[in-house]
């Protein structure tokens, strides 16, 4: 998807076309068919009918033009022409019509779906792709207002600008009708339609313009209700709830309004529409008779095709207007897709499988903008070694995990793995080694199994993993304790569940997981002093067996670490043991003495 969309018949057309291919152009193809058939059917039997003199023989007909083809055509063919062969002929075109319709509203069904299809699996892609600096760019709430709301307006965008182009089509077929009938019509006809298109030019832009505030205003709208959702406890607790509704009602306010004036022009357009027609069709009639020696004949030959045309321009009008409303859908759906594209993280192809030796950094340096955040970093990691980042708040200590974890990319030094640079690996590869508990724990709204096991079968061989596993993060007794045991829901109700418990679950995913490097973001903070101790002596267990990363604040938890780095202002200022750092680091003593370890 492109986001330069050009705004206008054919910009619009590409973007469609782009996503949906030949089955838009094969729509296309039927409803043009159908069209044809229903301008041939009225437009050439209406005056077929009509030039035949009340003994139901055909007249000289010359007030027919050009369209005198077709009477030459069924002589020709030896098809009698009268009002019974006429009516038959009528019927099976009807039919036929009715046939093709059918077919097409079909197809276009299946057309909207995929069409749907493809842009969330696009977007969803993007997102996937999305680097971790492109994503914190990002708006959570434009994002899922875009992948939601804003796709489901594309669809209806596409319908409208279907119906544009079958009304186009008649509009066409009429226009060739009548220019055969009578040139002086194909000049009227077009003449009608600059005339009314100028008139609209000023809504239509109105319509547009509305069409994008509103599409940016779903983003604050969505924005501002995952606000209230997610800090819904700090809102109710201090009665700040009224202030942010306010501020919500603010955003629905200003978009009902530009829907009302979108309701406004669509009310002027439609209203001067019909009597515009009857101002053409009045005048053209008095154009035919006064100076171009129409006879009843041809005038109301004229006036069938003329009005007919005329309605499909106004029709095609309507859909237009209505295609308009939702085109802010396709900017933003564009744009969207191209920011994340634009910060789309770009992989080597070697395949990580796993190191023997260790994990290198080297004089490191990473920038957030223009404020250094990690200055002339060395780390070393060896494998199934623990090491242990400790440090105040904002000394960089998550930054560092960050690009462990490779989500963010160095901006100097070295950071190697058994000699060989990450950069050098596709990353996802290593990632699929890594076991990641933050500081806030991610469940998913699911049962306790598929919450652990990330959705794996419940085979006999899983299900005993995933107890090992819970006995292993201190869980049974709550897994067991639950309703449903390992099949309750947590998630909407894990709201409901302490934080402990969610961080017990971060961890049981990841040791499910069989992690290669296991890191532990302020992991056990939440929990209380007992559970502490017993993931800890958990942890200490899995030492040796795993390459361990924790990054903590209580320094219990990191006594038996083989080394620990002291992070200060984003440089390590101390490292070595427990007992090394109490002895160098006046820092890390005062640390440990507060914590009274
Ligand atoms: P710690 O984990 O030790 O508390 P962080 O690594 O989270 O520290 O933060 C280190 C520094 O980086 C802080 O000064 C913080 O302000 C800055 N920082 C963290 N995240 C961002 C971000 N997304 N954008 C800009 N600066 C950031």
């Amino acid at each position: 998807m492109k986001s330069e969309i050009q705004h206008n018949f054919i910009g619009y057309f590409q973007f469609f076309y782009r996503v949906l291919r030949i089955r838009f152009l094969f729509d296309l193809f039927l409803s043009t068919c159908v069209s044809f058939l229903d301008g041939i059917g009225l437009a050439m039997f209406i005056p077929l009918l009509q030039s035949m003199d009340s003994s139901g023989q055909p007249s000289s007909g010359h007030s027919m033009g050009k369209l005198q083809f077709l009477m030459d055509f069924f002589t020709k063919l030896n098809i009698p022409l009268n009002i019974y062969t006429v009516l038959v002929l009528l019927l099976i075109l009807f039919v036929l019509k009715g046939v093709l319709k059918f077919f097409q509203l079909n197809s276009q069904v299946s057309l909207k779906q995929k069409f749907i299809k493809d842009i969330r699996y696009e977007l969803t892609d993007d997102l996937q792709a999305l680097s971790y600096n492109g994503f914190l760019k990002q708006n959570a709430g434009k994002i899922q207002n875009i992948i939601t709301a804003e796709v489901q307006k594309l669809q209806v965008a596409l319908n409208h600008y279907l119906n544009s182009i079958s009304a186009v089509a008649m509009l066409i077929t009429y226009v060739i009708m009548a220019f055969l009938a009578n040139w002086q019509f194909a000049l009227l006809v077009a003449l009608g339609s600059v005339l009314t298109n100028l008139l609209f030019s000023r809504f239509v832009k109105a319509v547009k313009s509305a069409s994008f505030k509103i599409s940016s205003k779903g983003n604050a709208f969505n924005s501002h209700l995952i606000e209230a959702v997610h800090f819904f406890k700090y809102l109710k607790a201090t009665n700040r709830f009224g202030g942010f509704s306010k501020k919500i009602k603010g955003v629905i306010e200003e978009t009902e309004e530009l829907n009302r004036q979108i309701g406004y022009y669509q009310a002027i357009t439609a209203s001067i529409r019909e009597p515009m027609v009857m101002f053409i069709v009045v005048a053209v009639i008095i154009v035919q008779i006064r100076w171009m020696d129409g006879n009843l004949g041809s005038v109301m030959l004229s006036l069938l095709l003329f009005y007919r045309a005329l309605s499909f321009l106004m029709n095609y009008q309507n859909w237009w207007q209505s295609f308009l409303q939702n085109i802010g859908a396709i900017q933003s759906v564009s744009a969207l897709s191209k920011e994340m594209k634009a910060e789309k993280e770009v992989f080597s192809d070697r395949v990580y499988k796993g190191f023997t030796s260790s994990i290198e950094i080297r004089n490191l340096q990473f920038k957030y903008g223009e404020n250094t955040v990690l200055n002339n970093v060395d780390l070393s990691i060896p494998k199934n070694h623990t090491i242990a980042l400790v440090g105040e708040s904002g000394s960089g200590k998550t930054t560092l995990a960050n690009i462990i974890t490779g989500i963010l990319p160095i901006a100097g030094g070295t950071f190697t793995i058994d000699g060989v640079s990450v950069t050098d690996y596709n990353t996802d590869t290593i990632r699929s080694t890594i076991g990641y508990i933050s500081q806030e724990p991610v469940i998913f709204k699911d049962n306790v199994f598929n919450n652990v096991t990330f959705w794996a079968e419940p085979t006999e061989e899983n299900v005993k993993r995933f107890w090992e596993v819970i006995e292993r993060a201190s869980l049974s007794d709550f897994v067991n304790s639950l309703s449903d045991q390992e099949n309750t829901n947590i998630g909407d109700k894990g709201m409901l569940i302490s934080g402990g418990q969610k961080q017990r679950i971060s961890i049981a995913r990841e040791l499910y997981k069989n992690a290669e490097v296991l890191i532990l973001d302020e992991a056990t903070s939440a929990l209380d002093s007992e559970t502490e101790l017993f993931i800890q002596k958990n942890i200490e267990k899995l030492q040796g067996n795993y390459t361990i990363i924790i990054i903590a604040h209580r320094l219990s938890t990191i006594k038996k670490a083989d080394k620990i780095y002291m992070l200060e202002k984003g440089r390590v200022s101390y490292s070595g043991t427990f007992d090394e750092l109490t002895e160098k680091s006046s820092r890390f003593k005062r640390m440990v003495s507060l914590q009274q370890i």
